[in-house]
């Protein structure tokens, strides 16, 4: 490598990442990630949380997201994505952030590129392989709730897998599902906007969260049998859904447990659920919920998985550092192959 080369790292902005993941298969990506997880071949530390509040008032937050992946792939790096809950209202993306990838050997720096993409892309690549390991295996109708960027994402990924599904979808704020469903319909996909979020429940073998709530609203009274909710913005269901899932699979449950904002966080912290190999304290009381295992355990073939058709399926998904950093590193390897991006001098 050239002394000009070790100053400079790769930036590549959002179109360059669009371009380069279309390259890429990123289920498989993912799916490897998990698998390394669940077999100890990652370093993941917990996420940093810096909440606050905008000039007028909106809530506003910086998520940092470091990990290290050592499997066939070695990546290491960190993604930090912020967002306001004022952007939408002025036309901008909820969020936006920077994903680093890091060079093993000297550590330093070696690319920068656009981080919504690849998470909103990680994230529905992950609902899609959750859906093919614990879904039903011809689901009829899929509902999304929450239009925005990761709605409209997993909406696409899942009519791909599933191209004989019906989509029926919700937002809280009027106007966005129709938004989405009429941005489908000039690709010929019927999405059908519904003005309950009961409606983008009621007889779905899939359900998909995708809003910013932080208050639960999803009773399990709603799920059909053996549906499966993808939780993925993780403060929708109630904790009765927690309680009575058939099966409860979380990533990762080290995450979740340092977390005292969203859902399960909160269930740990007031003694309701357990992690997979821990014990409830002796004494009367309701027992907890245990977690039964994570998708990487599934995957690896550690848990069986879902072992009734009519089991209810909650997927909890926290977002795991490791899964932007194992994406951000293929696209550099890729970029650095075909000369894609621009080299900034650091
Ligand atoms: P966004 O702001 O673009 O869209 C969210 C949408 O949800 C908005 O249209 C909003 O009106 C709607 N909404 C809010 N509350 C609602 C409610 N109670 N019922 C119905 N609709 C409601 O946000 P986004 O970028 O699409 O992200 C969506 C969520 O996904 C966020 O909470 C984000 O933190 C989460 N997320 C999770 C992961 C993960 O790995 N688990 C990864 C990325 C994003």
């Amino acid at each position: 490598m050239s002394d000009e080369q070790l100053d400079t790292l790769r930036y590549l902005p959002r179109r360059d990442v669009v371009r380069v993941c279309a390259e890429l298969d990123l289920v498989d990506s993912v799916t490897r990630t998990l698998i390394d997880h669940a077999e100890g071949r990652t370093t993941l530390p917990e996420e940093a949380y810096l909440p606050w509040e905008t000039s007028d008032g909106a809530f506003a937050r910086s998520l940092t997201l470091p990990g290290a992946v050592w499997g066939e792939r070695p990546a290491l790096g960190a993604k930090v994505i912020n967002s306001s809950l004022a952007n939408p209202g002025r036309g901008l993306p909820r969020a936006q952030g920077l994903t680093l990838v890091f060079d093993r050997e000297r550590a330093h720096p070696v690319a920068l590129m656009e981080a919504a993409y690849i998470s909103a892309l990680r994230t529905s690549a992950y609902t899609v392989l959750s859906a093919r390991t614990l879904a039903v295996a011809e689901p009829g109708r899929i509902g999304v709730i929450g239009c925005g960027a990761l709605g409209e994402q997993h909406v696409r990924l899942l009519a791909e897998e599933y191209p004989g599904a019906e989509f029926v979808v919700f937002d809280a704020v009027e106007g966005r599902a129709p938004a989405l469903a009429g941005r489908f319909a000039a690709d010929g996909l019927a999405v059908r906007p519904v003005s309950r979020a009961r409606d983008a429940v009621d007889g779905c073998a899939i359900v998909v969260t995708t809003t910013t709530t932080t208050t639960g609203y999803l009773p399990e009274a709603w799920l059909s049998p053996g549906a499966l909710v993808a939780h993925v913005s993780l403060d929708d269901v109630l904790p009765d859904v927690v309680h009575r899932a058939g099966l409860l699979v979380v990533d990762d449950w080290g995450l979740i447990k340092a977390d005292d904002r969203r859902l399960l966080g909160r269930m740990y912290r007031s003694g309701e659920l357990l992690g997979p190999d821990e014990a409830a304290p002796p004494g009367p009381g309701p027992a907890p919920r245990v977690v039964d295992a994570s998708l990487g355990e599934i995957l690896s073939g550690r848990h069986p998985g879902r072992r009734a058709p009519e089991q209810t399926v909650l997927s909890n998904p926290f977002g795991m550092g490791v899964l932007d950093v194992a994406i951000a590193a293929a696209v550099h390897e890729y970029a650095t192959l075909h000369g894609i991006g621009m080299r900034l001098p650091v």
